[in-house]
C-alpha cells in the first residue's frame, strides 16, 4: 500500500509526534534483493579494497581510479541513476545500503565514491535539463567518466555562496566564461567533469554550471594537497582561466547554485552518515578480534572491564547510528513515492523528499561522522602501541575518519542548521513546536504526578523517558526562542546545546524503535543484546541531554525562570529504575567477543 502524507512523518516532527515502532524501517527490513546487493557490494570490498589497504595508504591515486572504475563496471555506481539514464534506478534506501557497505574498507575509496555518485553526478539527475541528463548522466553511472563538485574556494568555505569565480556570458551569448580558483575538490586528478559554482555579474546568488574537464579550456590542476588521511582520495585546486561553458550547459536557473549546493549537500549528508557505518563495523571487528587474541597478565585482554566498557560503547554507538540512517533513507524513500504518486516528476520529488529531512540529514551527519572518530580512537586504545602504528588498520581509520567531521558541511554549521530549520519550520507551520512548548511550560507550573507508572512491558520506562526528553527540547528551545526570537541564531553555544539534544533524542529513540520492532516480531530473547544496547545508548544520550539542557538554562535564564527549568530538567531526565550500566556494557562487549565483531546489521 502506498504511504501517504499522513502516514508519514514531517521533517523534523519526532519531536512533537510520537512514532510506532512498526512505522520505522530497520536494516532487519532489507529485501531479498536489497541483502543480495549488500552481500555483493561487500565481496567487492573485501576483494578490491580491504585486501589492498596499503596501496590506499601509500597514496596510489591510480589504484583509487582503478577500483572506482571496476565499481563502475558492477554498477555501483549507477544504483541511484533513474534507468532512463543508463542507472539501476533503486530506491533511497537501496543507494544508501551501496554507499554504507562500500566504505568499511578505506576513506579514500568512500570519499571518491560519494564524492562521484554523490555532489558529482546528483546535482545533474536532480537539476539538469533532459537534454543534460541524457548526455552526461550515463557516462558518470557508468564510471566512464567521473564527476568532481567545485563549490569551495580559498576565501569561501562555510560561507559557501560568497566565492569569488565569475562567470562572464559572450558577446554572442553562445557561452559563459569562467574564471577562478576552487580549492579542496574531490576527485579532481581524474575526473572528466565539474560541476562549477560561479558568479554572474554581481548577483546576489551562485549559479552552477557543468563544466567538461579540458586542460585546453584553461582548466589546470594545484598538486595533490598533502592530508593527514584518505591518502589515495585525490584532492586538488583547480583553476579555471577563461574556461568557455556553452550556456546549455547551466545548471537550472541563473542565481539558482546556491539551492543546488545546498540541497546536493542534504543528499551528500545523509550518505555520508551511511558511509561511517561500515567503518564503524570493520573498526569493531578488528578490534574485537585484537582484544580476543591479545594476552597480558596471563588472559585476554577483552576480559578486562576497561576494554569491555570500551567495545560495549562502540558497537552501542554504530548500532544506533544505523538505526537512525535507515529509519530517515525509508522515510525519504517514501515521501519521494508520496509525491510522484500525486503527480511529481521523479526528480521533483526526489528533490523535495530529501529536502523535507533535511534536518534528519544535519543530524545524521553530525553524529555519525562523530562516531566513526571516537569509534577509530578507541580501536587504537585497545590495539595499544600497535594501534599508533601505521602497520594495523587503526591508524589509518582514525585518520581517514577525522574528515568526515569537517567536509559536506562542517559539524558546528550542520548543528545550528539542524535546530535553525527546526525553528524556521515551526514558524512555517510545518511543525507545530509552538503548542508543545506551550504545554510543557504549563506542566512545568503545576504538580507533578506521584504515581508510580507500570513499567513492566519492554522499553515502557525508556519510552517514558523518551517522551520527557523531548520536553526538555522544547523547554529550553522554546524559552530560547522566545527570548531571543530570530536573534536566536547569533547564540551560537545556545543552538549548539540545543542541537545535542535534539541529535540524541533522535538517535536514541531510532534504536529504541528499531529493537522494538524487532522483539515484537521475533521475540525479545533473539534481541537481548539490542535491548541492552538501546538502553544504554539512552542512558548516555539522558547524561548529555542534562549537561546540555543545564548548560542552557544557566546561561540564558536567571532567578525564578532558571530555577524552575533546574528542576523541569530534572523532572524530564529521571529515571525510576536506574539501568545498572555496567551490566549492559558487560552483556554487550560479551557479546561482540563473542562473535569477534559487529553482528547486529
Ligand atoms: C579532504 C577534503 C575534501 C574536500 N572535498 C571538497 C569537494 O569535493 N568540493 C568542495 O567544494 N569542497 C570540498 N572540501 C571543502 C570542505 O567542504 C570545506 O573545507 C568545509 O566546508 C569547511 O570550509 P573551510 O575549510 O573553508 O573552513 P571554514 O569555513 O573557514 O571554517 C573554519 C572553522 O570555522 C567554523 N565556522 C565557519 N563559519 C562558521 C559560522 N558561521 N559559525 C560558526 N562556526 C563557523 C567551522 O565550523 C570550522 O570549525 C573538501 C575539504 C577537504 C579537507
Amino acid at each position: 500500500m502506498e504511504a501517504t502524507e499522513k502516514d508519514i512523518l514531517r521533517g523534523g516532527q519526532f519531536l512533537v509526534k510520537e512514532t510506532n515502532c512498526e512505522d520505522v524501517f530497520t536494516l532487519e527490513d532489507l529485501s531479498e534483493e536489497q541483502k543480495m546487493m549488500r552481500e555483493s557490494t561487500k565481496e567487492f570490498v573485501d576483494r578490491e579494497l580491504w585486501a589492498h589497504w596499503e596501496r590506499f595508504e601509500k597514496k596510489d591515486y591510480a589504484y583509487t581510479e582503478e577500483t572506482m572504475r571496476k565499481a563502475g563496471e558492477l554498477g555501483l555506481l549507477s544504483v541511484a541513476v533513474p534507468e532512463s539514464y543508463g542507472g539501476m534506478g533503486m530506491g533511497f534506501v537501496s543507494t544508501m545500503l551501496v554507499c554504507d557497505y562500500i566504505s568499511g574498507a578505506t576513506g579514500s575509496f568512500s570519499t571518491a565514491f560519494g564524492a562521484h555518485t554523490g555532489i558529482g553526478t546528483m546535482p545533474i539527475t536532480l537539476y539538469g535539463t533532459e537534454a543534460q541528463k541524457q548526455k552526461y548522466v550515463p557516462k558518470l553511472a557508468s564510471g566512464e567518466w567521473f564527476g568532481a563538485y567545485c563549490l569551495t574556494e580559498p576565501g569561501a568555505g562555510s560561507d559557501a555562496n560568497s566565492g569569488k569565480t565569475k562567470a562572464v556570458l559572450s558577446e554572442d551569448g553562445k557561452y559563459y566564461s569562467i574564471t577562478g580558483q576552487k580549492m579542496w575538490i574531490s576527485n579532481a586528478g581524474f575526473c572528466s567533469l565539474f560541476i562549477v559554482f560561479a558568479r554572474i555579474e554581481d548577483d546576489k546568488n551562485i549559479t552552477g554550471f557543468i563544466v567538461e574537464n579540458d586542460p585546453s579550456n584553461g582548466i589546470s590542476l594545484g598538486d595533490e594537497e598533502k592530508k593527514l588521511g584518505i591518502h589515495s582520495s585525490s584532492t586538488r585546486q583547480v583553476f579555471f582561466n577563461e574556461t568557455k561553458v556553452p550556456v546549455e550547459n547551466m545548471l537550472s536557473d541563473r542565481g539558482n547554485g546556491f539551492k543546488i549546493a545546498m540541497n546536493a549537500l542534504n543528499v551528500g549528508r545523509i550518505k555520508l552518515a551511511a558511509a561511517c557505518l561500515d567503518a564503524q563495523r570493520r573498526v569493531i571487528g578488528e578490534a574485537a578480534k585484537y582484544a580476543n587474541e591479545r594476552i597480558q597478565f596471563k588472559t585476554p585482554i577483552v576480559n578486562f572491564g576497561a576494554i569491555k566498557s570500551k567495545l560495549a560503547t562502540m558497537a552501542t554507538n554504530c548500532y544506533a547510528d544505523e538505526s537512525a540512517a535507515y529509519r530517515a533513507a525509508k522515510n525519504i524513500e517514501d515521501r519521494i513515492a508520496m509525491r510522484e504518486a500525486a503527480g511529481n516528476t521523479h526528480q521533483e520529488a526526489e528533490l523535495k523528499g530529501v529536502e523535507e529531512y533535511a534536518i534528519e540529514c544535519s543530524i545524521l551527519k553530525v553524529a555519525v561522522s562523530e562516531d566513526v572518530q571516537s569509534t577509530a580512537d578507541e580501536g587504537i586504545q585497545i590495539f595499544g602501541g600497535m594501534g599508533f602504528s601505521a602497520d594495523t588498520p587503526m591508524e589509518s581509520a582514525w585518520r581517514d575518519a577525522r574528515i568526515s567531521r569537517i567536509y559536506e558541511g562542517t559539524n558546528e554549521i550542520n548543528r545550528m542548521l539542524a535546530v535553525g530549520m527546526l525553528v524556521k519550520k515551526a514558524m512555517k507551520g510545518h511543525v507545530d513546536l509552538l503548542g508543545p512548548a506551550t504545554k510543557v511550560g504549563e506542566e512545568l507550573m503545576g504538580i507533578p504526578s506521584f504515581e508510580t507508572p507500570d513499567f513492566s512491558e519492554l522499553f515502557a520506562e525508556e519510552k517514558d523517558l523518551l517522551k520527557r526528553l523531548k520536553k526538555v527540547f522544547l523547554m529550553v528551545a522554546g524559552s530560547a526562542v522566545q527570548k531571543y526570537g530570530p536573534e536566536l541564531e547569533n547564540h551560537q553555544q545556545l543552538m549548539l546545546a540545543a542541537s545535542d539534544i535534539l541529535i540524541e533524542i533522535y538517535m536514541a529513540e531510532s534504536a529504541i524503535l528499531r529493537t522494538e520492532k524487532n522483539a515484537k516480531r521475533s521475540g525479545e530473547a533473539t534481541q537481548a543484546t539490542q535491548i541492552a544496547m538501546s538502553k544504554l545508548y539512552l542512558y548516555n544520550a539522558t547524561e548529555t541531554i542534562i549537561q546540555k539542557g543545564k548548560e542552557a538554562i544557566v546561561s540564558f535564564a536567571e532567578g525564578d525562570e532558571q530555577r524552575m527549568m533546574l528542576m523541569g530538567l530534572k523532572r524530564f531526565t529521571k529515571y525510576t529504575n536506574n539501568p545498572n550500566v555496567v551490566a549492559l556494557r558487560t552483556q554487550i562487549a560479551d557479546k561482540v567477543a563473542a562473535d569477534n565483531g559487529y553482528t547486529f546489521d
